[in-house]
């Protein structure tokens, strides 16, 4: 039963009530988590702090160089943001792939995050994007790597009780060096978290030459949203093509740890699920890169 519901008018309020009520007071933003969470008990809190009216942390902008999501814009403003249709199209097609039209205009990009499901779809975009959060307190605030949001046994290592994610940033994908692509299979009828999702970036400094980097992330294969890092580190300075892209796809298979899932299949499925889907990314980010892709 709880005790309490406010509805701060600015953030510096908010933090002071989640310190007043010392962990008993947990933010909420569109609620399509945590309400779930709170009627099956998974989560206790006897007040709610509800930051949904603080329009400053909803917004999608190009600030110095970096893209910049404020963490209540909702999935339907990431899909729709013609900034991000351009500049990190995976982001907002990771955004329009999420449940149903009412949880995307409900649910928010902070949430996804914070709620650290390891398939959360813009989540698992958003690192590989290499994205880095805004975290205040009312000790201060904080630019992390959205990576060291996530604690290695899973969860979230932000406190929603202290801490107020408030935005993430990145930088755009660079037109003709880099390329990106999301990749999604889910059940037919269901309006939930994927079977598997696959999100990659790839860049080169040349038309055709040597991959500088790579990052490649998958859900829900461990129990945070994973990266493979040794197909990471197979393709930095490989070539692109479908030499480089099968063996990464193959390692990539090999290091996730799937679990057998009624319902999303055996694990054995789902490696080779994510070999698949992961030369597939890859396959399409290349496209991307060379600017044959649909997105670019
Ligand atoms: C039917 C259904 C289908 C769904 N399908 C998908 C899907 O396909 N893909 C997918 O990724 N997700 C899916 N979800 C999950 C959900 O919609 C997302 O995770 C959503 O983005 C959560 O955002 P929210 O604003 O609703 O978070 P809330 O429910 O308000 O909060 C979630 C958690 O984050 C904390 N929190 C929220 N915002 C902040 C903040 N700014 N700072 C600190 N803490 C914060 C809360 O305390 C809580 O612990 C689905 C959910 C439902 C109910």
């Amino acid at each position: 039963m709880l005790e309490a519901y406010y509805k701060p008018a600015s953030l510096e309020e908010a933090l002071s009530i989640l310190d007043d009520f010392a962990g008993r007071a947990r933010v909420i933003a569109g609620g399509t988590d945590l309400v779930l969470q709170l009627m099956h008990k998974e989560v206790a809190a006897d007040v709610l702090v509800d930051i949904s009216g603080l329009r400053q942390l909803r917004k999608i902008r190009e600030e110095n160089g970096r893209i910049v999501i404020g963490a209540l814009s909702t999935h339907t403003d990431l899909s729709e943001s013609s900034l991000l249709q351009e500049k990190a199209p995976l982001l907002s097609a990771a955004a329009g792939s999420v449940g149903s039209l009412q949880i995307r205009n409900v649910g928010t990009v902070g949430g996804n995050i914070v709620n650290a499901q390891p398939a959360a779809d813009t989540a698992v975009a958003l690192l590989a994007l290499d994205a880095t959060a805004k975290v205040v307190s009312l000790s201060g605030e904080k630019q992390v790597l959205l990576e060291e949001l996530y604690s290695p046994l899973g969860g979230s290592n932000l406190n929603p009780c202290r801490e107020i994610l408030t935005e993430i940033s990145f930088a755009p994908l660079s037109k003709s060096k880099a390329g990106g692509a999301f990749v999604r299979l889910a059940r037919r009828k269901a309006v939930a978290l994927p079977v598997l999702n696959v999100a990659v970036v790839i860049h080169s400094e040349e038309a055709k030459g040597a991959l500088t980097d790579a990052r490649i992330v998958m859900g829900p294969v461990a129990l945070t949203p994973f990266r493979a890092r040794k197909a990471e580190q197979v393709l930095r300075g490989s070539f692109p093509g479908e030499e480089s892209f099968c063996r990464a796809a193959g390692l990539a298979a090999d290091e996730a740890r799937p679990r057998d899932s009624r319902f999303r299949g055996s694990a054995a499925y789902r490696k080779e699920l994510a070999r698949v889907m992961v030369l597939r990314a890859l396959t399409i980010a290349q496209s991307n890169l060379d600017g044959q892709g649909v997105n670019r």
